[in-house]
């Protein structure tokens, strides 16, 4: 139907008969002159038509924004003064001969043709027609150059795509999972995988070696932050490999999407301990673009008379940190409650904090509604760990220790944003050294990666202490934003058990859950490792959007439905019948 793209046409076809196709993305009425401007995902062209030709003229006359057209015409380039040096095709313009309407447009729900700001319920509903939008393409695009990317790089390692299930058993990712109730099988169901974690080990024990997937993953999650309920993992397993082996080639990988995306160069990634981590960044993905650090002081906060910081001071399970912002004495005092009322967020009882007037006159020079409460040499030991200067303004968080790091981490970052610390703009590095286990609120151990991970350990000293141990996992770490994370896994049936022990998995639950996999071990299992990267992320820090739904072609909503489709839905009698299922909605409470 056409000889070139709308968006490709420059000097190099001027004089030549062209055809294209496109949307009408623009039309002017320039007294007696007809410009259109056609686009295709390749991007725009200019198209003019003079009134010789009547009825080529009034069917150009008569398009509105977003017909569907065909037309012929012959390059020329733009007379002098209207070349647009912004556009691909901004030299040129089509003199239009023959135009064709391929299909007509109502008005559409919001204008393409110019950025406005359109409710994003408004572009979930009419997703088409936000697509269209030159940034959409633009980012979906570039989405696709990336996977493409990965499996070059990934291929050239000699990684093998290979399919897993979708219908299948629940997955040991933590979430909820989505059930899909069998036909066949009256009252029991399959589960959709939260990560094809289970099926990647057992194709190492079939000997593939190498594995990866561009693979689709369902965890049934409060949405509460930017997460989708689908979502898409860069997923891979490798065979007789250690923990350097998986960071060196998933290292590579990232490397080079990032070279041939954005021709961005990365060095070789720092490799940081978990513990390290959460000491001076409060977190284990820290973001080292920004240049402030958490610097504990319990040792100078323990006997001091301010409850507040001794009591954290003395718990071994507390932690009394600070946070120094150099030059943040010019802070308002508006801007230190809105930061307060921010680590509320995160369970901080408040922010206490120190400006640094004078450091030289420790009994003045130091303005805080907390500084009577420490003593001088506190103040002076305070001053001198922390490097302290005239100008600085320095935070305290004082609770249990995840409360600190939680609301200490979170203001490191707001900080760094809200006042562009930034030193550089990319900032990877990996995580490594992290706890085999986490405490539950309810005070059992679960695992922190999942029950499959490698400890670091002998089966001995895990079960001797089993909070003490760590573990053979990795996460990469992106500008404070978990890219991926794996681990080398257990392949000796015996460590698997001793895990299962410790998590308090009993052999009936170790059995009904993961059978297979366990009996799987059994069969010569290699030692094996692996790791999974969140691509929808990924595409974000690369096209840096504000958030996964706007690289994701038809995401969901906040409360994980499709206003487009109006998905979820109910669905016929016979249908739920057939799945021998009787459906009892909740009772909705009288206003
Ligand atoms: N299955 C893990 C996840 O989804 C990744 C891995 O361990 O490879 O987080």
């Amino acid at each position: 139907m056409r000889t070139h793209y709308c968006g490709e046409l420059t000097s190099a076809q001027v004089e030549e008969t062209v055809t294209f196709c496109g949307w009408v993305h623009r039309r002017r009425d320039h007294g007696g002159v007809i410009f259109l401007d056609v686009r295709d995902r390749e991007g725009l062209v200019q198209v003019v038509f003079d009134p010789d030709v009547e009825d080529v003229f009034n069917t150009a006359d008569r398009v509105r924004s977003e017909y569907v057209v065909r037309i012929t015409g012959r390059v020329r380039p733009r007379p002098e003064g209207t070349v647009n040096p912004n556009m691909r095709t901004g030299e040129i313009e089509v003199l239009g001969k023959e135009i064709e309407v391929l299909s007509a447009s109502q008005t559409p729900a919001f204008p393409l043709d110019n950025y406005s700001p359109v409710g994003e319920d408004v572009r979930l509903k009419y997703r088409y027609l936000d697509l269209r939008r030159t940034e959409m393409q633009e980012k979906l695009i570039l989405r696709s150059k990336i996977t493409s990317s990965v499996r070059k790089h990934l291929e050239a390692q000699g990684f093998l795509d290979i399919e897993t299930p979708i219908l299948t058993r629940a997955t040991p990712e933590g979430a909820r999972d989505y059930l899909v109730p069998s036909r066949t099988h009256a009252g029991e169901f399959f589960a959709l995988p939260q990560s094809p974690q289970l099926f990647k080990q057992l194709l190492m024990v079939s000997g593939f070696d190498r594995y990866y997937q561009i693979a689709k993953c369902f965890r049934d999650e409060d949405l509460r932050a930017d997460r989708q309920p689908e979502f898409t993992q860069i997923d891979m397993e490798a065979s007789f490999v250690n923990e350097e082996d998986i960071m060196g080639m998933t290292e590579t990988m990232i490397r080079g999407i990032f070279k041939d995306t954005l021709g961005v160069e990365f060095g070789e990634f720092q490799h940081m301990p978990f513990s390290e981590a959460m000491e001076k960044y409060g977190s284990d993905k820290p973001d080292l673009r920004i240049p402030l650090e958490l610097v504990s002081v319990d040792d100078l906060m323990g006997e001091v008379e301010f409850k507040v910081f001794s009591g954290p001071a003395k718990d071994d399970d507390g932690r009394v940190a600070t946070l120094l912002l150099p030059k943040g004495s010019e802070l308002t005092r508006k801007q230190i409650d809105d930061y307060t009322k921010f680590v509320g967020i995160y369970g901080a009882k408040g922010l206490a904090y120190i400006k640094v007037n004078d450091k030289s006159d420790l009994e003045n020079g130091l303005q805080s509604p907390i500084v009577k409460f420490l003593p001088v040499e506190v103040r002076q030991a305070l001053l001198e760990r922390l490097d302290a200067n005239d100008g600085d303004l320095i935070f305290f968080g004082a609770d249990k220790a995840n409360i600190v790091n939680d609301a200490l981490g979170a203001l490191r970052c707001k900080l760094g944003a809200d006042l562009d610390l930034y030193t550089q703009e990319w900032a990877p590095l990996w995580v490594v050294d992290f706890p085999m286990f986490e405490k539950t609120k309810e005070g059992h151990l679960t695992a922190l990666h999942h029950p499959f991970t490698a400890p670091s350990c002998s089966p001995e000293a895990l079960k001797a202490a089993p909070e003490k141990a760590l573990s053979r996992a990795y996460d990469m770490v992106l500008n404070g934003v978990e890219l991926g994370g794996g681990s080398i896994r257990i392949h000796d049936p015996a460590m698997q058990q001793t895990v299962f022990e410790v998590l308090n998995i009993d052999e009936a639950e170790q059995q009904e859950k993961f059978g297979f996999l366990l009996d799987a071990l059994k069969f010569g299992a290699p030692p094996h490792g692996g790791l999974a990267f969140g691509l929808d992320r990924l595409v974000m820090l690369i096209t840096g959007a504000e958030s996964i739904r706007e690289v994701i072609a038809f995401p969901k909503t906040q409360t994980a439905a499709c206003v487009m489709t109006d998905a979820p839905g109910e669905v016929a009698p016979e249908q739920l019948r057939d799945l021998h299922i009787r459906v009892r909605k909740p009772v909705t409470e009288e206003k």
